[in-house]
């Protein structure tokens, strides 16, 4: 028999350098085709899910101030670059079986949609994958903060954010071998010692809109699926 999801829709955060796999720049298709199987998995079993994909594997905003670049130039390009990693989901996750809809918070209309959040509702329910893309629309922000307001806006009941670390540590594990791992953090630990999590802004509309985040390791194949029935020894609870 099929498992039973405790989640009924999540919102996930892929960051630009989870798609880059091996390399230094660009998408990998390996990876990207693995996420889509994931994401799939999760979906069958009758999981809602909307993706936020950052663009820091092609470009951030930040990236060229230092030759003296207009910051908010840079981080329309960073919007933009996030749009292509969106598309290389869209593709992935509809060749792995699903339906797919980006919706990018700045206009681009020949390449996707526009994002209005009541249709982005209305193609999760219909069993479509919501990719939004151009992380809030606005230069000073992060694809992570427009993970959170998007996970706000449609009620989602779990942010997830993908990473390559399996959770929260009380310090870098790569450099402190005598860090450990949390099971469970509340948001305000880590706001108060700057956990290496999302920026601050990301965790205090998770706070005060109580969207419970979880940092999970994507690359440990099965682990999304864990999560989503209920394994909660998967990772670190941000709550
Ligand atoms: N960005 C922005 N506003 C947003 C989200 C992103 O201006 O709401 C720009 C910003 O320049 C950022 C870039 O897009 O550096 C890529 O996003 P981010 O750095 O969050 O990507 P990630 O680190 O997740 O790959």
């Amino acid at each position: 028999s099929m498992p039973e999801p405790v989640h009924k829709r999540i919102l996930l955060k892929f960051s630009g350098e989870a798609l880059l796999g091996d390399s230094d720049f660009g998408i990998s298709s390996e990876v990207l085709s693995k996420l889509a199987r994931q994401v799939c998995e999760v979906m069958d079993i009758g999981v809602e899910v909307a993706i936020v994909v950052g663009g820091g594997n092609i470009f951030r905003g930040e990236g060229l101030a230092g030759g003296g670049m207009d910051r908010v130039t840079g981080d329309h390009m960073g919007m933009l670059a996030t749009v292509i990693n969106a598309l290389a989901f869209q593709d992935a996750i509809e060749r792995a079986g699903r339906k797919v809809r980006v919706m990018s918070a700045i206009r681009i209309n020949q390449v996707c949609e526009e994002y209005i959040r009541r249709r982005a509702i209305r193609h999760l329910e219909k069993g479509r994958v919501v990719v939004f893309a151009a992380g809030t629309g606005n230069p000073f922000f992060t694809t992570d903060s427009a993970a959170s307001l998007r996970a706000i806006e449609i009620d989602a009941d779990l942010m997830l954010k993908a990473t390559k670390v399996d959770g929260v540590y009380t310090a870098d594990p790569m450099r402190d071998p005598t860090a450990t791992r949390y099971d469970r953090v509340s948001y305000d630990e880590v706001l108060d010692q700057r956990l290496k999590v999302m920026d601050q802004t990301a965790i205090v509309l998770c706070r005060d809109h109580k969207v419970p985040l979880r940092v999970y390791d994507m690359t440990a194949d099965g682990d999304l699926m864990k999560i989503v029935t209920g394994d909660t020894s998967v990772g670190t609870l941000v709550d």
